[in-house]
C-alpha cells in the first residue's frame, strides 16, 4: 500500500496539470459526476497521509491508492480505468483505487497537522493521542491514520527498528522521551523515503521491511502478522526491546 511519501511524490509528478483543464474524463468509478469535469479547471493539488486532492473549481476528486491502486502519466496500464483524466498537456489515469467526490472545503474536513509530511505536523498531539490507548501495540498505534497520518507498514517497521522498539511493545508501557523519538523519526524517515522516491532509489535502503537479516546482529529477523489489523512485522528479538506489561 503507498505510504504519505509515496502520495507527496504522485502530487509533485502530476503538479505539471495545474492551472489545466480537462479536456475529457472517463473511467468506470462509481459515484463519480464524469459529465460535470470537463473544462474545470485544476486549481491544486494536496495530499493527506496516503490521500491525494484534485482540487477543481467547483469540487475537489479525493482518490485513495488502497491496496493494489495504480497510476500513469501520459500512459497506460493493462487495467480497469477507474478515473482517467485528459488534460490539454497529457493524461493522469488511476486504476484499482478509491474516487471520491468531496464538496466542503478540506480544511473542515482534515487536521492536517496528523499528517507526517506536513510541516504543520503537531508531535506533541500525536504523543497525546497515542497515550490515550495505552494497552494498544505499538505497531497497532503506528498505522492508526487519525494519529501518524501516512505512516504505512514500511515506515512503521523502520522506524520501530531505527528506535530499537519491539513492536508488540504496550504503547504506555514505552517512556515519553523514547515515544517522542519514534514520533521523529516518522518524519524524518518519511522525508528520506520522499528523497529515496526522488531519486529513484528507495527499494535500497530498507533495513528490514521485507528483509531477512538484522543489519546490527547479522541474525535472522523474525517476521510476523501481530495484532488485530494482521499487518506483518520484521523485526530483531535481539536488539528491539519488548515494553510490555508482563514482561516488567
Ligand atoms: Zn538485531
Amino acid at each position: 500500500m503507498p505510504e504519505g511519501p509515496e502520495m507527496v511524490f504522485l502530487k509533485e509528478q502530476a503538479a505539471q496539470f495545474i492551472g489545466c483543464s480537462i479536456i475529457s474524463a472517463t473511467g468506470q468509478a462509481p459515484h463519480l459526476p464524469f459529465q460535470e469535469l470537463p473544462e474545470q479547471t485544476l486549481n491544486n493539488i494536496r495530499t493527506f497521509g496516503k490521500e491525494i486532492f484534485f482540487c477543481f473549481s467547483d469540487l475537489t476528486i479525493r482518490i485513495h491508492l488502497m491496496l493494489f491502486g495504480k497510476y500513469s502519466i501520459n500512459g497506460e496500464l493493462n487495467r480497469e480505468l477507474r478515473l482517467g483524466l485528459e488534460f490539454e498537456t497529457g493524461t493522469i489515469n488511476f486504476y484499482a483505487c478509491d474516487c471520491r467526490i468531496i464538496s466542503q472545503p478540506l480544511n473542515d474536513v482534515y487536521d492536517w497537522s496528523s499528517d507526517v509530511m506536513q510541516k504543520s505536523f503537531n508531535p506533541e498531539k500525536a504523543l497525546e493521542k497515542l497515550y490515550k490507548e495505552p494497552k494498544k501495540l505499538i505497531c497497532e498505534a503506528l498505522l492508526d491514520q487519525a494519529i501518524l497520518a501516512g505512516v504505512g507498514n514500511g515506515i512503521k517497521n523502520e522506524v520501530l527498528y531505527q528506535r530499537q522498539i519491539h513492536p508488540e511493545s504496550q504503547v504506555g508501557e514505552i517512556p515519553p522521551e523514547e515515544v517522542r523519538k519514534l514520533i521523529n523519526a516518522c518524519v524524518t524517515f518519511s522525508a528520506q523515503y520522499l528523497r529515496w522516491l526522488q531519486e529513484g532509489n528507495r527499494n535500497e535502503h530498507w533495513q528490514v521491511y521485507r528483509q531477512k537479516v538484522c543489519p546490527r546482529d547479522q541474525i535472522p529477523l523474525r517476521k510476523e502478522k501481530i495484532g488485530k489489523g494482521g499487518r506483518s512485522c520484521y523485526f530483531c528479538d535481539k536488539c528491539q526491546q519488548l515494553y510490555h506489561i508482563n514482561t516488567l
